[in-house]
């Protein structure tokens, strides 16, 4: 068991997933804290040291939603929503809200951790991630100082906004971006929810980048969501 210094606080009503996910998180070695309201979430975050959140959606005092609008008003910190919802519009909701991921249950203990990883590494290189000049994931990788892309160290010639696509997947590795964040950064406020420009611009730089842009292995299809720059 290797030791873990984040702490996370895992908001849940439901006894036996809150259990499932304390146990898992125990035998990641993760320190966490556990509160079943949303109440109880808010109070805790106050006065506790809370690294990562996982949050409910459906708790019995208020919804998870404004739990997320509230910590937002003051903190940064990950939230990943832990939801039996499954529909999209909930969880584009919750991310436009601020909240960094999303689990749908049922999940496993392995799909868990994994989203909590891809978190805490999201929260850490956030500081630094200005000073990079250059990333990877895999064999995609993005130098900001020459604004050049390589695959598998091969120059690709990408437009400008394809470009800016990468840049913002790269500033976002691993996290889930909704369609409506992604339109607002590339194309503007003023763009409303127009997302077929956007689905033309995915598809040219899938052709560049993805071996079989069909079945994508940097850029993921969130159905109905967004979009995710794999991590690993
Ligand atoms: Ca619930």
């Amino acid at each position: 068991m290797e030791n873990r210094n984040e702490k996370i606080l895992i908001v849940e009503d439901d006894s036996q997933i809150r259990n499932f996910i304390s146990y898992s998180l125990k035998q990641a070695g993760f320190p966490y804290l556990t509160t079943g309201t949303a109440q109880g979430a808010l109070s805790t975050l106050v006065s506790e040291q809370i690294d990562l959140m996982l949050l409910d959606l459906g708790l019995p005092d208020f919804d998870g939603m404004e739990v997320i609008k509230k910590v937002r008003e003051w903190s940064e910190m990950p939230i990943i929503v832990v939801s039996a919802r499954d529909q999209d519009k909930e969880k584009a909701a919750a991310l436009d809200s601020g909240a960094d991921d999303y689990l749908t249950k049922p999940f496993s203990a392995t799909e868990l951790l994994a989203r909590i990883r891809v978190a805490i590494r999201h929260l850490h290189r956030a500081g630094g991630i200005k000073q990079q000049t250059s990333l990877a994931v895999g064999g995609l990788r993005i130098d900001f100082d020459k604004h050049l892309v390589y695959l598998d160290d091969a120059e690709l010639h990408t437009t400008p906004m394809e470009y800016n696509l990468l840049v913002l997947f790269f500033r976002n590795i691993g996290k889930v971006l909704t369609t409506k964040y992604i339109v607002k950064e590339i194309y503007g406020a003023g763009y409303g929810t127009d997302t077929q420009a956007l689905r033309t611009l995915m598809a040219s730089l899938r052709r560049k980048i993805e071996k079989n842009p069909a079945k994508p292995r940097y850029i993921l299809t969130e159905i109905g969501v967004g979009y995710r720059l794999a991590d690993e």
